[in-house]
C-alpha cells in the first residue's frame, strides 16, 4: 500500500521537475517523426496558434469515431460522465501547463506507439504523405499546412518542450505517453493521474516564450476561430494564478 503511494510521489516530483518517468518504457520515434521534430522544435515559424487548431480536431475526429461506434452499440459510450460528448481545455498558470481533454475513442498502448511514433497509417498513403511534407519543410514549405499531411499532431512542439499524452481506450487500461522531442519517447501504465474513463487528455507543459497561451483571452479567441466546424462542446476551465 505505501508502496503505492511512495511511486505516486515520486511520480509527481518527476512530472514537476520535467524528466520522463523512470519505469516507462523507451520507443525510438521513426526517423522521418525526428526529423519533423526536429524541424517543429527549431522553427522561427510565427503562426504557432495552429498547433491547437490540430489538437481540437484531433478531439473532434476521436469524438465522431465514438459517437459512430454508439450508433450500433450504445453500450461503448458507458455511462455517467463517459457519455458527455466534450471537449474540455484547461490552464494551470502555475506549473504552465495547457491541457486539452477529450471523451473520444482514446488509444490503446498499441495506438499511441504506432499513432503518435510512426508517419505510416495502414490502408492509406499516410507515408508517403508525411515523408513529402518532411521533404517540403526542409527546404522551406509551409508549415500551416500540417494538418494536411496526416502529422498536425507534431506541431503541439511548436509551443511546448516536453508533452504528455494520456489516454484510455475501452479495450485497454489507461497509459501515458511523453516525450521531450529528442528522438525518442516512453510508455507507461498510467498509475497516478485520474481515470479519465474514455479518451485522452493532451498536457502540453509551454516553453517559455509560449506563455501567452495560458492567457484565458487569447485562448477563448482561439477555440472562437478554431471551433467552427467543430460539432462537440469546448469548455475551457482556467485556474486562478
Ligand atoms: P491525423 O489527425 O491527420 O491522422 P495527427 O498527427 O493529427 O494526424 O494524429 C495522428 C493520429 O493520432 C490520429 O490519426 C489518431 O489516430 C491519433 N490521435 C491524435 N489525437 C488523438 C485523440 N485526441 N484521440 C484519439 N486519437 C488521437
Ligand atoms: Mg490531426
Amino acid at each position: 500500500l505505501s508502496t503505492d503511494s511512495e511511486v505516486a510521489k515520486r511520480e509527481a516530483e518527476s512530472i514537476s521537475r520535467r524528466t520522463l518517468r523512470s519505469n516507462a518504457e523507451k520507443f525510438e520515434f521513426q526517423a522521418e517523426v525526428s526529423r519533423l521534430m526536429d524541424i517543429i522544435i527549431n522553427s522561427l515559424y510565427s503562426n504557432k496558434d495552429i498547433f491547437l487548431r490540430e489538437l481540437i480536431s484531433n478531439a473532434s475526429d476521436a469524438l465522431d469515431k465514438i459517437r459512430f461506434l454508439s450508433l450500433t452499440d450504445k453500450e461503448v459510450l458507458g455511462e455517467g460522465d463517459n457519455t458527455k460528448l466534450d471537449i474540455l481545455m484547461k490552464l494551470d498558470k502555475e506549473k504552465k501547463i495547457l491541457s486539452i481533454r477529450d471523451r473520444g475513442i482514446g488509444m490503446t498502448k498499441e495506438d499511441l506507439i504506432k499513432n503518435l511514433g510512426t508517419i505510416a497509417k495502414s490502408g492509406t498513403s499516410g507515408v508517403i504523405i508525411g515523408t513529402a511534407f518532411v521533404e517540403k519543410m526542409q527546404t522551406g514549405g509551409d508549415l500551416n499546412l500540417i494538418g494536411q499531411f496526416g502529422v498536425g499532431f507534431y506541431s503541439v512542439y511548436l509551443v511546448a518542450d516536453y508533452v504528455e499524452v494520456i489516454s484510455k481506450h475501452n479495450d485497454d487500461k489507461q497509459y501515458v505517453w511523453e516525450s521531450k522531442a529528442d528522438g525518442s519517447f516512453a510508455i507507461s501504465e498510467d498509475t497516478w493521474n485520474e481515470p479519465l474513463g474514455r479518451g485522452t487528455e493532451i498536457r502540453l507543459h509551454l516553453r517559455d516564450e509560449a506563455k501567452e497561451y495560458l492567457e484565458e483571452d487569447k485562448l477563448k479567441e482561439l477555440v472562437k476561430k478554431y471551433s467552427e466546424f467543430i460539432n462537440f462542446p469546448i469548455y475551457l476551465w482556467a485556474s486562478k494564478e
